[in-house]
């Protein structure tokens, strides 16, 4: 808040930017936050806050040029990314680069970045634009597919065709579900994985670094449980992170990527990344000396991450609440938090339209199988109340 101090663009204030607030904070960084709505979770640790629409151009060079931050920093996918290409040629500073960004911000781009240019393994692929487009490129595909929005996050829109039947409905959820409304879908093999990981991967001035593999439980899309570290055989981890190795040098930048992997037979196909910290990540908040969001912070301010100390075995299960209310009370707090080794993090989240992440209940054990069956317990005696 002075001449002389740095400061920070959040563009996105959910719960994860609401950690790389705090994260920023703690290295004496001027935060504010942006978001489509008030009072959402980084706007109430940031210093100062600006709504508006993020994928509105004018709108987001406005806020860029105001305040004039020494690091602009995507936290979610949705954003006018090409406003981020053209600032970064002035000479600003985009997280982890603007390129990144708009890169992830389409499944397509980072698809064909991924399976085209750089040779990665990948489900196999097709885009539609049309509902003629759409069953051609099923079948080529053949079933089970899934289809995605091109331009969707958390399940939003996403769906499995398993058998014709499912068609129908499938292209309806697409056209529904994405954030930019009707368009633009990839029909995707469906990969019969084993498991599937987040392998959080730093880039900084000390070169790049691996977090231990997050294996998780999505449902629809959306993630639901995730826990630290993932056992994995060697010949699968070394795939793993050479292919996130690769992804992350293609994209640049000093940050955290999330890099999304299913491991079928020990063999790792791609799936997506995010150039941020990532939802499944948050269970790093209670098993390592830096969390995903103390690493971003650092590695973005172009400060050294020489190691990660990992604590031992983790768990994070998310809080989803149901309902269309502004009333929500979290209640049984005593019981949920009676184990040692429990902690719950409320995002503080205004209001629920359908279903909404609220929370997350972060647990720590000896033993991965401990460490999950205590995230279940502490959930288990949470008692939500909907009004
Ligand atoms: P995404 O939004 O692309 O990360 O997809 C969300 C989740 O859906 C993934 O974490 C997987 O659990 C599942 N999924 C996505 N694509 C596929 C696929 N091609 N085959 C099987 N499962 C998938």
């Amino acid at each position: 808040m002075t001449p002389s101090g740095k400061k920070a663009l959040l563009l996105g204030s959910g719960e994860l930017g609401k950690e790389v607030a705090i994260e920023l904070q703690r290295y004496g960084v001027e935060v504010v936050a942006c978001d489509k709505y008030a009072n959402a979770p980084a706007m109430q640790v940031a210093h100062r806050s600006r709504v508006f629409n993020m994928l509105d151009g004018e709108k987001l060079l406005e806020a860029i040029k105001e305040e004039n931050p020494d690091h602009i920093i995507p936290e979610v996918e949705a954003i006018a990314t090409p406003v981020l290409m053209e600032v970064e040629k002035e000479g600003f500073n985009v997280t982890p680069t603007a390129k990144a960004a708009w890169l992830t911000m389409n499944r397509e781009g980072i698809r064909r970045l991924a399976a085209e240019e750089l040779g990665i393994p990948t489900s196999p692929y097709r885009f539609a634009n049309t509902r003629e487009e759409f069953e051609k490129a099923i079948e080529e595909i053949g079933l089970p597919c899934v289809v995605k929005p091109v331009m969707s996050s958390s399940g939003h829109g996403q769906s499995t065709v398993k058998t014709e039947a499912d068609i129908e409905a499938a292209w309806k959820e697409a056209q529904e579900g994405g954030r930019a409304g009707a368009g633009r879908v990839i029909v995707e093999g469906f990969v019969k994985f084993d498991y599937e990981i987040t392998l959080l991967t730093v880039r900084s001035v000390s070169g790049t670094t691996f977090c231990e593999p997050i294996g998780h439980i999505q449902v629809n899309g959306d993630y639901r449980e995730s826990w630290q570290p993932q056992p994995m055989s060697t010949q699968a981890i070394e795939e793993a992170r050479e292919i996130a190795k690769k992804i992350t040098d293609a994209l640049g930048g000093y940050g955290i990527f999330g890099v999304e992997l299913f491991i079928k037979d020990d063999h790792v196909i791609f799936s997506e990344v995010s150039p941020r910290p990532h939802d499944t990540g948050m269970v790093t908040m209670i098993s390592q000396d830096l969390s995903e969001f103390g690493l971003h912070a650092r590695a973005l301010l172009g400060l050294p991450v020489p190691s990660i100390r990992f604590y031992g075995p983790s768990c994070s299960r998310a809080v989803v609440v149901e309902g269309d209310t502004d009333e929500i009370e979290f209640d049984n707090l005593d019981k949920v938090l009676e184990e040692p080794g429990v902690q719950l993090r409320i995002f503080g989240k205004p209001e629920v339209k359908g279903h909404r992440r609220m929370g997350v209940i972060l647990a720590t054990a000896d033993t991965l199988e401990e460490a999950r069956e205590k995230a279940l317990r502490a959930q288990n005696a949470l008692k939500i109340n909907v009004k």
